[in-house]
């Protein structure tokens, strides 16, 4: 294995407090010392990191790797969908149970942990079986296998005793309950936000209660259990105030937001764009500011993409008919820094505190050294230019979902470099890079 000695760069590493400029070495799957003291080996492969954040390896606790899919749509696979999240700088994703079978039986969770990945990849298992919302799984076992966490994403679970019963055994396993907070009762036919563009494109309305009720039901549930309690990808400004209150009683809540809800409004559905079309839909400006907001005050804590790929045939539909989600673990980086520091909500340091330790330790990784850069961990990290200037260029993405609204949109920010366990999964290093290496998955 090649040792590497990445030199100069801005280290920033949230878990720790360090925020500086200094040299990272790298030998075997590990890194071996951090410092500005540091000798260069004589056999160590130089990456020059001048001007550049080096980060912990980024990492997505929501993606949608597609994979098992019996059904053959080919939306995506594990083998690409990780491909993309390296070349948008991860090293670890956890990928989401709406897999066909779901992800609610040991084998599946194997199939996931085994396949071949260029990222670290950690499944997500359904809280019911079939993600169906009736019968629980079996959880301890689901999370003796590996599972990271409990979610039904893509549904929530609506029956309050089926809830009760899932958050008692999420309390129980030690684990946490990511919840897809949409009661379906409200969402029936739903395409996206209720209001007057809706009822413009003639469209089946989404109202914000349907998120802020289920949010609301579980806070309530989960009082007297006490299971750590995760409300996934937020959408409207009400629920802030429903995970603060909930985190000023004590209660283990945390709240994640995606990189569209913080950037985008329903406008991004006129005219009928299903590029726009995503569950939860795209909100109004007030609630972009109040999830802004919430990143700022430290309510949300994980940034998440919800990376949704899709074939472009199931968006070529009518709005009513077009599949929901957006293609987006290669260019969250920039979306999120346009977001959120250009905005002045947060620092670099808050933002890759937010895509790395805080997601590690939802997903109880930080024990495996993730999320963060130390001396004796593995050598997962992240080599970002802050200021690199791109376009979204859908053609050139990595995953099979091309599907997003940001398509044409000017971005600044970019990882250069992806390194997982030593080993490059992503390289634009050009002159950076003082030897012929190439990435290795
Ligand atoms: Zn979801």
């Amino acid at each position: 294995m090649t040792d590497w000695f990445i030199q100069g760069g801005r280290v920033i590493d949230p878990a720790s407090g360090v925020d500086a400029v200094a040299h990272v070495l790298v030998q075997g799957a590990s890194i071996t010392a951090i410092g500005l003291d540091l000798e260069c080996p004589a056999d160590a492969a130089v990456i020059d990191a001048e001007g550049c954040l080096i980060s912990p390896g980024l990492i997505d606790t929501h993606v949608h790797l597609r994979d098992p899919d019996t059904s053959g749509h080919h939306e995506e696979t594990i083998a690409t969908g990780t491909r993309a999240a390296a070349a948008g700088g991860f090293t670890t994703v956890c990928c989401m149970p709406n897999t066909t079978p779901a992800l609610d039986s040991t084998e599946v969770v194997n199939h996931v942990l085994q396949a071949p990945a260029s990222a670290r990849v950690f499944p997500v298992a359904c809280g019911t079986k079939g993600r169906a919302g009736l019968e629980p799984t079996d959880i301890h076992e689901l999370v003796a296998a590996g599972a990271v966490g409990i979610s039904d994403d893509g549904d929530g679970i609506a029956d309050d005793s089926v809830m009760a019963r899932v958050l008692q055994d999420v309390q129980k396993a030690g684990t946490v309950f990511m919840q897809h907070c949409q009661d379906p009762a409200m969402t029936q036919g739903a395409a996206m936000n209720a209001g007057a563009i809706a009822q413009s494109l003639g469209v089946g309305p989404w109202p914000r209660e349907a998120e802020v009720a289920m949010l609301q039901r579980d806070i309530d549930l989960n009082r007297d259990i006490g299971a750590r309690y995760h409300a996934q990808h937020m959408s409207v400004a009400e629920s802030m105030d429903v995970i603060a209150a909930a985190r000023a009683q004590g209660q283990q809540v945390t709240g994640e937001a995606a990189p569209h809800h913080l950037l985008l409004t329903e406008e991004a559905c006129l005219g009928g764009n299903t590029m726009a079309k995503v569950n939860p839909p795209l909100r109004t400006q007030a609630d972009v500011q109040a999830l802004r907001q919430a990143v700022a005050d430290g309510v949300i804590t994980v940034l998440a993409t919800d990376h949704a790929p899709h074939p472009a045939s199931s968006k070529a539909r009518e709005f009513q008919q077009a599949s929901f989600g957006m293609s987006a673990i290669e260019i969250c980086l920039p979306l999120y820094r346009e977001a959120l520091i250009d905005s002045g909500a947060i620092d670099w340091p808050r933002l890759i505190a937010m895509m790395t330790i805080e997601g590690a330790r939802l997903a109880g990784l930080e024990a495996k050294g993730l999320g963060q850069l130390s001396p004796g961990g593995p050598a997962d990290l992240t080599i970002i230019d802050p200021d690199a200037q791109w376009t979204v260029d859908t053609p050139t993405f990595t995953s099979m979902g091309r599907n997003t609204p940001f398509s044409g949109r000017a971005l600044r920010g970019r990882a250069l470099a992806t390194m997982r366990g030593g080993q490059l999964t992503h390289a634009t290093l050009g002159d950076r890079l003082d030897s012929g290496i190439e990435p290795a998955a």
